[in-house]
């Protein structure tokens, strides 16, 4: 009898001792089983092993984790040692070019333009093999400056060309290459609490200023041109606008999100040929196909409009979950 029960309570010792090991199991459980595991071996026996279980795992992971820790620095001081090799590499041109100038060989506003050409070529290739995060968004920024110092070199120092030339190039770089770099460098990097799930409104208005000083600048060097640059850019940037606006904050259905833009870019179409900014005859063939093509886009984009209003009429919790 006594034996039975002895048996017993080691049954019940190793149920619970996964939960007297993680600390989850109960007051009453507990002393039970540290009573227990002092008094029968085999119980102690099996505690230990779920303790020297869990060390031993503990140690994996740390091994593992060295391991990669390691081979990640392998990996980055090797891109370091490549990264200081071109550079090196970059410097001989310019160290060349040099002594030719010294010895009288060239002029120094090659050496200028040749350093900032070197300067770009780094940018593109050094940097983003010595840099430990943002590789992408250090790149483009480093490149575009040195792009930027390119033109002023060359065009200041060969072509004696003015500043605000220097500007109308410089904002229509930037402007330029903005629009395909600007988002990706802006989703690849962690922004401050509350501007984190603003990034397209962000890059929406950093392409409107930089296209503006674009404007600005060619409007003051061609100032017969500068109220048309301006309106008729502003009736550009506007659709750009109403259509992110749209889509970014209608809270509506897809395909009345959808219709919407349709009717918005056909709206500025009709607009534009009426304020006579969109120059073609409406008369001639292509004008033709044209209105066919912008009459047939406004009724597609009434109809996806009304298709929308009756799905969200049938459907309204499909899109009270998308808010
Ligand atoms: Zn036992």
């Amino acid at each position: 009898m006594s034996d039975f029960l002895e048996n017993d309570i080691c049954d019940i010792v190793q149920d619970i001792l996964p939960l007297y090991h993680d600390g989850v199991c109960s007051e009453k459980s507990r002393i039970l089983v540290e009573k227990h595991v002092k008094t029968c071996p085999k119980c102690g026996d099996l505690l230990r092993k779920l303790e020297t279980a869990d060390a031993d795992e503990a140690k994996l992971i740390e091994e593992r984790q060295h391991v990669l820790a390691h081979h990640e620095k392998q990996e980055k001081t090797l891109a370091m040692k490549i990264g200081m090799i071109i550079a090196a590499l970059l410097l001989l041109p310019i160290i060349i070019m040099l002594l030719v100038t010294l010895s009288g060989g060239t002029d120094f506003r090659s050496d200028v333009v040749l350093i900032s050409s070197m300067l770009l070529v780094a940018g593109l290739t050094v940097v983003p093999l010595i840099s430990k995060q943002n590789r992408f968004a250090k790149m483009i920024i480093v490149s575009t400056l040195a792009l930027l110092l390119v033109i002023f070199t060359t065009q200041q120092l060969f072509y004696h060309g003015s500043i605000l030339e220097f500007f109308e190039i410089a904002f229509s770089v930037v402007f330029g290459l903005s629009i395909p770099f600007f988002p990706v460098i802006l989703f690849d990097s962690s922004l401050p609490e509350g501007f984190q799930n603003k990034k397209g409104l962000i890059t929406m208005i950093w392409d409107t200023v930089w296209f503006f000083l674009m404007m600005f600048t060619f409007g003051i060097a061609y100032p017969g041109a500068l109220h048309d640059l301006i309106v008729v850019g502003s009736f550009g940037i506007s659709l750009v606008w109403l259509i992110f606006l749209i889509v970014r904050y209608l809270p509506k259905h897809p395909l009345m999100k959808a219709g919407g833009v349709l009717l918005v870019i056909d709206a500025w179409f009709w607009l534009g040929i009426r304020q006579n900014w969109l120059t073609f005859e409406v008369g001639s063939y292509s004008g033709k196909i044209l209105v066919a093509i912008y009459t047939t886009l406004a009724l597609f984009g009434i109809l996806l409009f009304i298709i929308g209003c009756i799905r969200s009429k049938m459907y309204p919790d499909y899109f009270k979950d998308k808010e």
